[in-house]
């Protein structure tokens, strides 16, 4: 394993952070949402590439979801192109996209839902800290040679990076650590397949919750 090193988020990200934490906004499980959608953003740059570069996709295109009652946790699984360090820091890290102040003066104003403007800023993949204590993020890259890594953040003020020695299978894992409060609600499979159902049957790539297609 290499060494593990810590970064502060941009201070934009922690502002907005600290707003998804304390919403008391109650449609959290559009998180399912954005994860399948990152998912699925990441699965159809591998078609892109295979395409442009004549290259051969030779994993299976898919989203897997698991949860698990006990470890109080939601898993979601893609065989996408995956991240590179820099990408992780640049994506979900250190440089905010540039309409992240803005959508915190907008969400503090409250006229605008946040999921609405979660959706229309593109951070998706923050508002998983609406029902996360922890959130786990387990990539490797697309590119030749590229390094399995890992990222955990409890969302507030940094991030831990690591490298692995594991030679993982291309694409991303997250585990989403779920609040004490959010455990009945998310890890809980049947609920799973419902919210998959409801905000993202227009995904075109198979999505699996505990092995069953959705
Ligand atoms: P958006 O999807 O609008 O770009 P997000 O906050 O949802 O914003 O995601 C930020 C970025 O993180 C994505 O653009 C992508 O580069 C990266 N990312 C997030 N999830 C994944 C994933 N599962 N696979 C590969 N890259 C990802
Ligand atoms: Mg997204």
């Amino acid at each position: 394993m290499g060494r593990k090193t810590t970064h502060k988020f941009k201070a934009e990200v922690s502002q907005l952070l600290d707003i998804l934490v304390h919403s008391l906004y109650t449609n959290k499980e559009i998180f399912l949402r954005e994860l399948i959608s990152n998912a699925s953003d990441a699965l159809e740059k591998v078609r892109f590439k295979a395409t442009s570069e004549g290259s051969e996709n030779d994993v299976a295109p898919e989203i897997r979801i698991t949860a698990d009652k006990d470890a109080g946790t939601v898993t979601v699984t893609d065989t996408g192109v995956g991240m590179t360090r820099d990408e992780l820091m640049r994506n979900i890290g250190t440089i905010a996209h540039s309409g992240t102040a803005e959508l915190t003066r907008m969400a503090q104003e409250g006229k605008e839902s946040l999921d609405a403007l979660i959706g229309r800023f593109g951070v998706g993949f923050y508002s998983v800290y609406m029902v996360a204590d922890e959130v786990t993020v387990t990539t490797r890259s697309i590119e030749p040679d590229a390094q399995a890594i890992i990222w955990t953040s409890d969302g507030r003020t940094d991030y831990k990076l690591q490298e692995l020695d594991e030679d993982l299978p291309r694409g991303t894992r997250i585990e989403v650590k779920l609040k004490e409060d959010m455990v009945s609600r998310f890890a809980n499979e049947a609920a799973l397949k419902n919210i998959v159902n409801k905000h993202s049957n227009f995904i075109n790539f198979p999505i699996y919750v505990a092995d069953e297609r959705v």
